[in-house]
């Protein structure tokens, strides 16, 4: 009997009207989020007058933003000391604070992300029309690998309460209980980084268990970018015998702020009114046109938030933009995320995300495993050629020239980069159960 979509899963009124209404509404939100900083935000009261926009309605609309500076994660650390340790972009009283997340993944000085209850209520209402795009609905019974702990994706967690699925909850790096609860609980989806859901289809391989004829029909891969690449994602969906579909937050403007739906064509904006996405050229900062095909660094503004909002805050993440219409019903740009523009290297002047060598090698399959690293040789971001890739081969595969050499053809032709390609055997680069680490620092 066929399945039909429940309705949870369909787009709420509100993903379905036309992004100019979206902006039109967005406008009068972000004029009054002006307005809150330069009453509340020493932060951006100091930065926005030293732009030379003394006044929220000096700083103008949406239309205007691009004349805005960015915001950097470093100017906002530069600003926590002991007796403000949050920085002096806070704007809420310690009072209206419900929540203190502790971001993930950086060292040194920690920057704590606060949240008041209407912060953290819309927080929950975009990541779950982010995972509901994803077709998991109530009913649906998922398990989720992320920790409920300080990061920010714990509380993307709530959403999928709003949602109403069987929730089953194991945390990070519980393995043999995650294939227990898949064995017995048979889930509908599982939420995983797709390093985790790459290592769990080797690790089921060589364990003899079934992971495709397993109950699970839905990945859904958040966490670091690859889960949107071409091969990878035919690798995983091939493995488990499922659906991926993305999602993708950024700890200091919120969880799960994009999701994709089935139609697996890019990621909705699912924080759509809470938060504004731009472009930008990552080297010059220059604005790009949020158009069809464009490809540049994402800059979000928060458009509602009270706790300590962000202005244009640079996301490091590298997208490409697609505005065709989808077929799910959501209107609004999509983006597919290509890397971290911290991760982004420039051989010479071209510019070589470390996960588009790996989406290239990944197609080499079955001769390959899939995984790579890149090795630069010079410290910063600009590289002479060729630059190093170790590629690992399958299990039980040796070393081949005429691979090696076809390997090196391809990334030439594709990515315009001379590589120098080193094939290493299987099992000698590191695997995660988290994240993936591409390039050797
Ligand atoms: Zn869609």
């Amino acid at each position: 009997m066929p399945r039909t979509r429940p309705p949870e899963a369909l787009p709420d009124e509100s993903e379905t009207r036309t992004w100019a209404e979206q902006l039109a509404a967005d406008d009068s939100a972000y004029r009054a989020q002006l307005t809150y900083l330069f009453e509340r935000s020493a932060f951006y009261r100091d930065k926005l007058t030293a732009a030379g926009l003394g006044s929220a309605v000096a700083a103008g609309g949406l239309g205007e933003i691009a004349g805005l500076p960015l915001t950097e994660k470093n100017e906002i650390r530069a600003t926590c000391s002991r007796d403000n340790p949050i920085g002096s972009h806070l704007c809420a009283a310690a009072a209206e604070i419900v929540r203190i997340h502790s971001p993930s993944g950086t060292t040194g000085t920690p920057s704590y992300i606060p949240l008041t209850a209407s912060d953290l209520d819309n927080w929950v209402t975009g990541s779950a029309r982010s995972y509901a795009a994803s077709g998991v609905a109530a009913g649906s019974r998922v398990v989720t690998t992320y920790n409920a702990g300080p990061f920010v994706a714990g509380a993307a967690l709530a959403a999928l309460d709003r949602i109403g699925v069987s929730h089953i909850p194991l945390g990070t790096g519980n393995r043999e209980q995650l294939m227990l609860a898949i064995d017995l609980l048979k889930p509908d989806a599982v939420v995983l980084t797709p390093s985790y859901a790459a290592y769990l289809v080797e690790w089921a391989a060589g364990h003899a268990m079934d992971l495709a004829g397993s109950s699970v029909t839905r990945l859904l891969v958040a966490g670091e970018p690859g889960g949107g690449e071409p091969a990878f994602r035919a690798k995983l969906e091939e493995g488990w015998g499922a659906t991926v579909t993305e999602a993708m937050g950024i700890g200091d403007i919120g969880p799960s702020l994009w999701g994709e739906c089935e139609e697996q064509d890019g990621m909705h904006l699912g924080a759509r009114g809470f938060v504004h996405p731009e472009l930008i050229e990552p080297e010059t900062g220059r604005a790009v046109d949020l158009e069809d095909g464009a490809s540049g660094e994402l800059v979000l503004t928060h458009l509602r938030h009270r706790a300590a909002p962000l202005l244009r805050f640079r996301t490091r993440d590298h997208v490409q933009v697609r505005t065709s219409p989808c077929a799910c019903g959501r209107t609004g740009p999509r983006v597919r995320c290509i890397g971290r523009t911290d991760d982004m290297l420039i051989v010479r002047g071209v510019n070589v995300f470390p996960s588009a060598v790996r989406e290239i090698v990944s197609a080499f399959a079955p001769a390959v495993s899939g995984h790579i690293l890149v090795k630069p040789r010079d410290t910063g971001v600009k590289q002479e050629p060729p630059l190093p890739v170790s590629v690992e081969l399958a299990r039980g595969a040796s070393p081949d020239d005429s691979l090696a050499e076809a390997i090196r053809e391809r990334l030439r032709n594709v990515l315009v980069v001379q590589a120098h390609v080193e094939l290493v055997p299987w099992g000698s680069l590191e695997r995660s159960e988290y994240k993936s680490r591409l390039v050797q620092r």
